[in-house]
């Protein structure tokens, strides 16, 4: 048997804490968001909260419940073929708590959902739009499911009114069935994001995030980055797969912060908008900050 790898050292942030961070806690309680940057202890919190150097906070969102229909070999979410159904009055009490919280781009998440007939896609699209009437200048990703490559579903999200439309294909072409659960794959997830890009108004952006240290080859890496781009996708983040416990897959390497830095300079010369790539760097990293820096430039 394998001895799991040492982790390097640039691996080791702390993860957040203190007094500050126990405020927050309390509001969030307070507001009755669940967000995945605090129940996962995401050592970005502090960069993400703050909003950096053009103060736009991000954070990230769960919607429709914490269990999941599908398995996937990296993620730590709870699984069950008939999770709880969703609340009606989820849409409006989540628009209302994000839109007074003083947050300037928000992450909407959730798992998937494919016990229900329109895989959660009506409760993405209504939250967004909720949100949007509260807080026209509210900055809007949803991180949807590829909602079994429905048509109709992938339409009506793009439409909502959203400014980033995100699903991400989690890993490299290769290794998908590796990875994910048997009822994604790689072309359903392309197609998902090339969808998004056609039905969605001009200016939309359309993103996906990759983890690294599966046992992905670098050429694997940089031919799926060109099938992403090709696809008309405007962003796309790399960061390292972390073990969530023993039950999940290994990681079969720490990538250095040099190799992620060249996916980054090449993704920008492939024409990505922006691209997020680092050891800690999750899909939904300083995403405010990075797409207004987008635009600026
Ligand atoms: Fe939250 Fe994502 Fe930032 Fe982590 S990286 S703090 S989950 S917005
Ligand atoms: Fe986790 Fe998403 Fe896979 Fe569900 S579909 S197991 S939430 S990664």
């Amino acid at each position: 048997k394998k001895r799991p790898l040492p982790k390097p050292k640039w691996m080791k942030e702390t993860i957040p804490g203190g007094a500050k961070y126990a405020a927050i806690k309390a509001k969030l309680r307070e507001l009755k968001l669940h967000t995945v940057c605090e129940e996962a202890r995401c050592p970005n919190l502090g960069e993400c909260w703050s909003g950096g150097e053009t103060g736009t906070a991000t954070a990230t969102i769960m919607i429709l419940g914490d269990t999941c229909t599908r398995g996937c070999r990296f993620c730590n979410v709870k699984t069950s073929r008939t999770p709880p159904p969703p609340d009606p009055n989820e849409p409006s009490n989540v628009a209302e708590a994000i839109a007074s919280w003083g947050l300037d781009y928000v992450v909407i998440t959730s798992v998937d959902r494919d016990d229900l007939p329109d895989q959660g896609s009506s409760h993405f699209t209504e939250t967004v739009r909720k949100l949007k009437a509260l807080k026209p200048e509210m900055l809007i990703e949803a991180l949807v499911p590829d909602f079994r490559g429905d048509p109709g579903c992938v339409e009506k999200v793009a439409k909502s009114g959203l400014d980033v439309f995100a699903h991400n294909i989690e890993t490299v072409e290769e290794l998908q069935r590796m990875v994910r659960d048997h009822r994604a794959n790689f072309k359903q997830s392309i197609d998902v994001l090339k969808l998004a890009k056609e039905h969605a108004p001009a200016g939309t952006l359309t993103k996906t995030s990759i983890m690294l240290g599966c046992g992905e080859t670098p050429d694997q890496v940089i031919s799926t980055m060109e099938k992403v781009r090709a696809a008309g996708v405007d962003v796309m983040t790399f960061g390292q797969y972390m073990r969530p416990s023993k039950r999940h897959m290994p990681v079969s390497e720490y990538v250095t912060p040099e190799a992620f830095e060249k996916y980054r300079s090449l993704g920008m010369e492939m024409g990505f908008r922006y691209v997020a790539s680092g050891p800690m760097v999750r899909s939904s990293y300083k995403a405010g900050e990075f797409y207004i820096k987008s635009m600026i430039e």
